[in-house]
């Protein structure tokens, strides 16, 4: 006998629970199910954890910089990680409980704890229960790629799920990976006090990232005596008297580098090769992806899939958007799709990179005839006010249209100004708008009318 539902939810990560309340609001019945810890990725391994351990990594960094302020701190200061992880833990568990409570105090809403298999495209199997609905959705997100380096099987290594075990400073943290994960791991673990090694395979760190905005971060980095090896084409793992040796065999440095601990940073993979979709028929790319239309909606009718199992987005906010849409397009007779929203995320380094749009090389790529205008941070008061002047903004315009086409602020504030741009994009308007704008004094804002009157075409 199967228990039937107006629908059913598969995933409590950044889509599901808040779909489960629009869909009880809306008078149905759902059932939402979650295999391991409620909340996903973001909650439990990714955004909140992480920036909660970049927050403890940016406070001891001050606090040795505290001469520079004008105090004294007795002492070295030194990093006590089983208090950083008690932090830590106590944020993001936090969070856990809240989606948890939230849902199960859901009136008409079940929850389902097990991991679910689909049975057909109206069925899906937890536990011994089958479970029905006309309507499915799938939010199953993702996990850190293990890649059939050699000698993976040979060493133990750590990835940012048990990352959020550590407890203790890795004397000497290697980071296969050079990008968004890894680089703020890195960071944050060279200021807890580990030496930290980062091997990327590409010619440059945030290989997506432009040129200038990339080696601005590597640079960054490396005053803060992070190690960075690119071009490591052929990486391999191996035991060496206790250590972890990872073979590169890069352009610029040595052939292997001995550490303690190694972390897997080099992308992630969909939920998606353990859920029977095959017997729901729903289809998937090579990477195992999902595949959806601009409304989410999978080639089955009836099945949707959210977040980043669907590959049309790898953030927390781009999860929450795909619910937006859905239930949207879904109770309110809304015509919302992926393709209305603006690219934008962060890295969370300090200083931290804020992006929307596209990069200058997506421009160039595109055809279309762009200005360019950047500035470094050293002329902005309030960064150098604050002490922290590293990094760079710079702004791409449409030189027909005088729209915004992208925006890379990597700075302090970085992540928050952005979206003065964003906000300036969405509204379709012309970059004019911010540069006759008042900002607030002294604010890194102020600054980007002034950015903008260094327009100049982009070459
Ligand atoms: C280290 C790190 C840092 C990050 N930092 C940021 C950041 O600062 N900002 C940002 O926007 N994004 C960040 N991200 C990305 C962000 O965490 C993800 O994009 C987001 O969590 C995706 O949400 P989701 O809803 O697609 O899936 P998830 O959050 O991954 O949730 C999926 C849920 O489905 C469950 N599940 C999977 N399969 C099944 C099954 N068969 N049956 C039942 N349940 C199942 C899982 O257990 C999980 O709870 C970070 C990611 C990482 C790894």
């Amino acid at each position: 006998m199967s228990k039937h539902f107006d629908a059913i939810i598969i995933g409590t990560g950044q889509a599901g629970p808040p779909l489960a309340k629009r869909l009880v609001a809306a008078g149905m019945t759902v059932a939402i199910i979650e295999r391991h810890k409620f909340g996903g990725t973001c909650v439990n391994t990714g955004c909140i954890p992480t920036k909660t351990l970049v927050a403890s990594a940016y406070a001891a960094h001050v606090a040795r910089r505290g001469a520079e302020y004008g105090f004294n701190v007795n002492g070295d200061v030194r990093v006590d990680m089983k208090r950083v992880k008690a932090r830590k833990d106590e944020i993001s568990g936090r969070s856990n409980k809240g989606v948890e409570e939230q849902l199960r105090g859901l009136r008409n809403c079940t929850v389902v704890e097990g991991h679910a298999r689909f049975q057909s495209s109206r069925t899906v199997v937890v536990n011994d229960d089958v479970l029905e609905a006309d309507k499915i959705f799938i939010n199953v997100g993702g996990r850190a790629s293990v890649p059939p380096l050699k000698g993976i099987d040979e060493v133990s290594f750590l990835t940012n799920s048990s990352m959020m075990d550590v407890d203790f400073l890795p004397p000497h943290l290697i980071i296969v990976g050079g990008s968004y994960v890894g680089l703020e791991f890195a960071q944050m673990y060279r200021r807890f006090g580990s030496e930290v090694t980062i091997i990327e395979m590409g010619p440059r760190l945030i290989g997506r990232e432009d040129e200038d905005v990339s080696a601005t971060v590597r640079d960054i980095l490396e005053k803060e005596g992070i190690r960075v090896l690119v071009n490591a084409k052929c990486i391999s793992l191996a035991k060496h008297d206790g250590r972890t040796a990872v073979g590169v065999k890069c352009d610029d440095g040595p052939p292997e580098v001995l550490g303690s601990h190694v972390l897997l940073a080099v992308g992630r993979t969909p939920n998606t090769n353990d859920l029977g979709l095959d017997r729901a028929g729903v289809a998937t790319d090579q990477r195992g992806y999902i595949l959806v239309d601009d409304q989410l909606q999978t080639n089955v009718v009836g099945i949707w899939a959210l977040g980043d199992c669907n590959g049309r987005g790898a953030f927390t906010h781009t999860a929450y958007n795909d619910y937006e849409i859905v239930a949207d397009n879904l109770l309110n007779g809304g015509h919302r799709r992926v393709s209305d929203r603006i690219q934008a995320y962060a890295l969370f380094t300090d200083p931290p990179l804020g992006r929307c749009g596209m990069t200058d090389s997506e421009i160039r790529k595109s055809g279309r005839a762009a200005l360019v205008a950047k500035y470094p941070m050293s002329r902005v008061s309030r960064a150098f006010e604050k002490g922290e002047t590293q990094g760079l903004m710079k702004i791409c315009v449409d030189a027909e249209t005088k729209q915004i086409l992208g925006a890379a602020i990597l700075g302090t504030g970085g992540d928050e100004v952005i979206h003065v741009l964003l906000d300036v994009m969405y509204a379709k308007a012309p970059y004019t708008l911010v540069q006759r704008a008042m900002h607030i004094h002294p604010t890194v804002a102020e600054y980007l009318p002034t950015v903008l009157s260094k327009l100049e075409p982009l070459a």
